[in-house]
């Protein structure tokens, strides 16, 4: 997938990530070749690859390159995995994801947005990818139990929902905390007891609303 923007891609792993302490292999990789580039307005391409989140649609924003490639790696991918996403937006993590697992399931609650992001990787030949419009606070159930979660939104709270869609031994990275500042989170599922979580905070982070049963009010 050479392009023009190959160049600033590789610049934006090593400067962004691996001068960061990101690790692991196989999230370098797919972040030095998807072309995030697609994912943005034409009008924002060239900023595509600064050390930033960036405004897309709807008030939401794709998130910036070095949290993308942190929360990747807090999920412990190796290639088999069947993992869910909350909120698609650009669905660029969605296609970073999709390098990573087997199989991706995605939930966007704005349509325009998880539309946007389908034709974007049908267009890419992510074939491993299953996007649904609705609330993902509820999770996927039909399709669970998943090796990883991932929540790229902000929660007032871990949704006991997606915990119980976890496999033992599966990991929930999630951002929690108020609605200005959230800390992330991973969460891994010990027994079939849900309640048996180890707890990990891998830093602080700003994302916009989950909104949904298990989220913030959509107010
Ligand atoms: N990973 C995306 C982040 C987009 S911002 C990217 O980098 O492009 C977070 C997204 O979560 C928004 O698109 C928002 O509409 C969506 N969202 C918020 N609450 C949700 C919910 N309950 N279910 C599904 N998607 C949700």
């Amino acid at each position: 997938m050479a392009d023009r923007f190959q160049k600033q891609r590789s610049k934006m792993v090593d400067a962004q990530l691996r001068a960061r302490g990101i690790r692991d292999g196989r999230v370098l990789a797919a972040m030095e070749k998807i072309p995030r580039h697609l994912f943005v307005d034409e009008g924002l391409a060239d900023q595509a690859y600064n050390d930033s989140p960036l405004p897309i649609d709807r008030q939401q924003t794709i998130s910036q390159p070095y949290m993308v490639a942190l929360m990747s790696e807090a999920m412990g991918l190796a290639g088999d995995e069947r993992v869910l996403e909350i909120g698609t937006g650009s669905g660029y993590q969605t296609a970073i994801l999709a390098e990573l697992a087997e199989r991706v399931f995605s939930i966007e609650r704005i349509a325009v947005l998880a539309n946007r992001a389908r034709r974007i990787l049908d267009a890419l030949n992510y074939y491993n990818v299953a996007i649904r419009v609705g609330d993902g606070t509820l999770g996927w159930r039909e399709e669970g139990p998943f090796a990883a979660i991932m929540v790229t939104a902000g929660s007032p709270r871990v949704p006991r929902s997606l915990i119980e869609q976890l496999t033992v031994g599966g990991r929930l990275v999630i951002p929690v905390g108020n609605r200005s500042s959230q800390s992330l989170l991973r969460l891994t599922r010990l027994s079939d007891d849900p309640d048996d979580l180890k707890r990990e905070e891998l830093g602080g982070c700003r994302f916009v609303d989950l909104i949904g049963e298990h989220g913030w009010d959509n107010s």
